[in-house]
């Protein structure tokens, strides 16, 4: 049952034909296209791509490539807007689907953030609070934290942006995604009657001033289904079943998930640890299930399962039909526009993050 793709063929007859469209239309526009790929893209998708990764590494990597003048990003929105941020001036940047967005992005609008930080202000002050905003969300949110003194954050890096803004204010806002807010103060040990939770859609956020006034970190009410699909008795179940199994799990899971893991980081870090385990090994993986299945077939030498079966519904959406037409438009097609304040302020946040220090930041 093909659920989001559109009917579109991922084998057979018509795909093998869109294929070899795709190959001839590459071949035809040589160095100045790139095809990006997230992790979680269908795998004959992913086959098709120049470069696959992390949707920050894919947007840096992209503008890095002098040679390119055309991007297709296949991923979702906020990505592809991610690399029209930090393209250069004549780089274009296309999108197969735009319709293809990102839920946990979708829990949190710029207005919406803006009158969250005003609140916060009301009760401790201007300058109290420091927004840090998840990689996965959208240019506009990216650009009221940059305009706000914020950052942006991956999954790799968010307890060193936790640390940063805590050093410049009271508090953290941290937007959209509560659950990899939880196990960030936990990975920094801050006690939970210091952390709060904001409701966007309640009046206040539904926290009173007390609340408000002595939370340390403030974490938006948000998630991302993929993740949260992943429940303890999964773990449970993959132990009893291989009781040798390493389980790892993405930090945008329900802490109790992550605190039962063998490990828990961004999507690199899963990849890597596919990688690093020892031949023979079997490991169970709570992340999107086209990235799990992929590992396993590009490490016979190990046994790479699903903690549970969850696909992303919206990276599904990118077909070979849909990346075949974007390549067919080219030069023409649509391409991903970001309004120019909005890109500046949010390659503000962006920047901030890079001289965070610490590991490269990798993630969504
Ligand atoms: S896996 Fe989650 S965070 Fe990633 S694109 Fe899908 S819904 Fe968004």
């Amino acid at each position: 049952m093909d659920t989001t793709g559109e009917g579109s063929p991922g084998s057979g007859k018509d795909a093998q034909s869109l294929r070899q469209e795709i190959l001839d239309l590459k071949k035809k526009w040589g160095e100045k296209l790139l095809i990006l790929t997230h992790h979680y893209q269908r795998p004959e998708v992913v086959r098709l791509g120049d470069v696959r990764g992390d949707s920050f590494e894919l947007a840096r990597e992209a503008s890095r490539r002098e040679d390119v003048e055309h991007i297709v990003f296949c991923g979702v929105l906020f990505m592809a807007e991610a690399a029209a941020i930090v393209a250069r001036p004549e780089q274009k940047v296309y999108h197969p689907n735009m319709n293809a967005g990102c839920p946990l992005a979708d829990y949190a609008d710029a207005v919406q953030v803006e009158r969250a930080i005003a609140a916060i202000e009301e009760v401790r002050g201007k300058g109290s609070v420091t927004p840090v905003t998840y990689m996965n969300s959208d240019a506009s949110v990216k650009a009221v934290c940059g305009a706000a003194g914020g950052t942006v954050c991956t999954s790799s890096n968010a307890p060193r942006a936790f640390e940063w803004a805590l050093e410049r204010g009271e508090c953290v806002l941290f937007v959209p995604d509560e659950h990899l807010g939880w196990n960030t103060a936990a990975a920094l040990s801050v006690p939970d009657g210091e952390v709060v939770v904001w409701d966007p859609w309640e009046n206040g956020g539904n926290l009173d001033a007390a609340e408000l006034g002595r939370a340390r970190i403030i974490l938006w009410r948000g998630h991302c289904h993929v993740h949260t699909w992943f429940r303890p008795d999964h773990i449970q179940r993959a132990r009893d079943a291989s009781p040798e199994a390493l389980v790892y799990v993405h930090p945008e899971c329900h802490r109790d998930v992550v605190a039962l893991a063998d490990g828990a980081g961004s999507t690199r870090y899963l990849v890597q640890a596919a990688e690093q385990a020892p031949a023979g090994a079997t490991i169970y993986i709570g992340t999107e299930i086209n990235l799990v299945t992929r590992l396993d077939m590009e490490h016979e030498d190990k046994t790479i399962l699903p903690l549970a079966r969850s696909l992303c519904p919206n990276m599904f959406r990118i077909t070979l039909r849909r990346l075949r037409d974007t390549l067919a438009c080219l030069p023409d097609g649509e391409t991903v526009m970001v309004d120019q304040e909005v890109r500046e302020n949010a390659q503000l946040a962006l920047e901030r993050m890079l001289a965070l220090g610490g590991r490269t930041p990798t993630g969504a």
